[in-house]
């Protein structure tokens, strides 16, 4: 299915408005574009080109965002020109699509840093699972983060729907039976706000896992080391991000 649904390089391109992408584009982050005059060069940036580094910058982030210190880093004119000879974000960030999980904002980063793919309850379809595949093989991002969040309204509507509620209408339905295996595998019982926790953890070690299995481009840059897969949760109360 996922495979049906693939853009080709070509497509892809097109669609995403994306020039000068290559598998070793992250070297080109600290530069500016070419022809630029010395006012429009942006403060020069040394990329990480780990996951752990990776992760270590948004980990940095994160705690200047939950400490009310954010930079806002990467918003001013003359980064946004610099950008527009192409892009080499450090990271692809699946999140929720819920508000008040802003990727760029949670993790305290700007233009350019995050290649962020959004959908409720981070169900993964074709053109999600495309989206992330673009950025492991064309952007060469070296960190994969799937990232839920407390008080996820997927998971609450998938939780109502097991318990006997009715289906929801249109597509969000489909959200819900994506949602429901990842649900079904938690013991309910015990303290609601537990249960709920415990529900968005699965449904985020599930997204996390099932992105892996059911795309071999994500696997095999697994396998070679070029790309890491990790899960996380955003609190929503704190603004931190925990790893799973
Ligand atoms: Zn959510």
């Amino acid at each position: 299915m996922i495979n049906d649904g693939r853009l080709t390089r070509r497509r892809a391109l097109g669609l995403f408005g994306l020039v000068g992408l290559t598998a070793t584009g992250l070297a080109g982050c600290s530069s500016g574009p070419e022809g630029s005059g010395p006012a429009a060069t942006p403060t020069p940036r040394t990329a990480p080109t780990s996951a752990d580094d990776v992760w270590a910058v948004l980990a940095a982030g994160n705690d200047r965002f939950a400490a009310g210190e954010s930079q806002h880093p990467h918003d001013d004119e003359p980064y946004r020109e610099s950008l527009v000879a192409g892009q080499h974000p450090i990271a692809c960030v699946l999140s929720c699509a819920d508000s008040r999980v802003t990727p760029e904002l949670v993790f305290d980063q700007g233009l350019g840093d995050l290649f962020t793919v959004r959908s409720a309850g981070e169900v993964l379809d074709d053109a999600v699972v495309g989206s992330i595949e673009y950025a492991v093989e064309h952007v060469a991002v070296p960190l994969v983060v799937v990232l839920g969040h407390a008080g996820c309204g997927a998971v609450q509507a998938t939780v109502d729907v097991v318990r006997g509620g009715p289906a929801p209408d249109g597509s969000i339905a489909a959200l819900v039976q994506a949602i429901e295996p990842a649900v079904r595998g938690v013991t309910a019982g015990g303290d609601e706000a537990a249960y709920l926790a415990a529900c968005v953890e699965a449904q985020v070690r599930s997204a996390a896992a099932a992105l892996t299995g059911a795309s071999p481009i994500v696997h095999e840059a697994v396998a070679a080391g070029r790309t890491t897969v990790v899960a996380g949760v955003y609190d929503l109360e704190s603004g931190r991000v925990s790893q799973l």
